[in-house]
């Protein structure tokens, strides 16, 4: 068994880029601490939107997909991204969404906690929980989100899977200890937890897998603190008999990734190298960084790629 401290990422299907752009950083405060492409479909854009400092556990990214149908939200999906908000922030986040014209839900409760519920104009759903301890945040001071109310770490995810068993032995094997149910949810924390360390598993026996497309999740990537231990971990996983990609080199991060039994994609992606690597943290998001081996290709995907107006901080 592994201990990972939770979330590294999440990764989403957008629609269109600008409108995506705007609605992370103008509306949720988020810093674009990347501007890339998909490394395995470089027409299209890569955002990764992060902390003040982008550190894992912060990092919401997006492949844009402009003109893309919506995807079906289902089993063998995150069906939810959630984020942690002081108690005092709850009427500020309902009154910022409302005047940004999106459809807030709630305050409900769940596990003790108020919950907010919205979706992103691509119909992407998250939600804000009222906790009564937030993890440390690293301010954004380009934010247009006040510092007391922004948004830091993940809270957690949740997953939709067809039954639950498989799904549970396996974030068990990541780190994670059930620690809750509420109707169809069991929560489950990381044990080494240092945010961004909740998973809710929603067993939905009657419900139709997911489809790819805008609006749905991608995949989740949980944090491992070294390539020697993500090794171990791809080993293990190969001897339990899952398909594991090879180790990927993500310039920010390396990865593995590997369907869990319940259908969802989940991704191991180390801390290192870090968002800083290839610019420094005052420059973070300014500029399209390519990997080396799309650098002279840069020229003909600048032409294919959108043209984007960036954020001014
Ligand atoms: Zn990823």
């Amino acid at each position: 068994m592994f201990q990972t401290p939770g979330i590294h990422h999440v990764t989403a299907i957008a629609g269109d880029p600008q409108e995506n752009l705007d609605f992370y950083t103008n509306v949720l405060g988020l810093r674009l601490v990347k501007l890339t492409v998909n490394y395995d479909d470089p027409g299209t854009y890569h955002f990764y939107f992060g902390d003040g400092v982008g550190r894992p556990g912060t990092i919401m990214t997006t492949f844009p997909w402009p003109g893309a149908p919506r995807g079906r939200r289902g089993n063998g999906q995150v069906t939810s991204i959630a984020y942690p908000i002081a108690r005092e922030s709850l009427d500020y986040w309902s009154e910022r969404l409302a005047a940004a014209g999106v459809d807030v839900q709630g305050p409900a409760e769940r596990f003790g906690e108020q919950v907010l519920s919205f979706t992103d104009p691509h119909g992407l759903p998250f939600e804000l929980i009222a906790v009564q301890e937030r993890p440390d945040l690293e301010i954004w001071e380009g934010s247009p989100v006040p510092a007391p109310h922004q948004l830091g770490p993940f809270h957690g995810v949740a997953l939709s899977v067809r039954q639950r068993a498989a799904t549970a032995e396996v974030l068990t094997w990541l780190g994670f200890e059930r620690v809750g149910e509420e109707g169809e949810r069991v929560r489950f924390r990381a044990r080494a937890s240092l945010g961004a360390g909740i998973v809710d598993v929603l067993e939905r026996p009657n419900d139709l897998p997911g489809t790819v497309s805008t609006g749905t999740v991608h995949h989740v990537a949980f944090r491992v603190k070294d390539a020697e231990e993500q090794e171990r971990m791809r080993k293990e996983l190969f001897a339990m008999g899952f398909i594991v990609s090879p180790v990927r080199d993500r310039t920010y991060f390396r990865s593995i990734y590997f369907r869990e039994p319940g259908g969802v994609l989940f991704e191991i992606a180390t801390d290192q190298p870090g968002f800083a690597v290839n610019e420094p943290i005052e420059r973070l998001g300014t500029r399209l960084c390519l990997p080396e081996h799309l650098e002279p290709a840069r020229r003909e995907l600048e032409s294919i790629l959108p043209p984007l107006q960036l954020p001014e901080k």
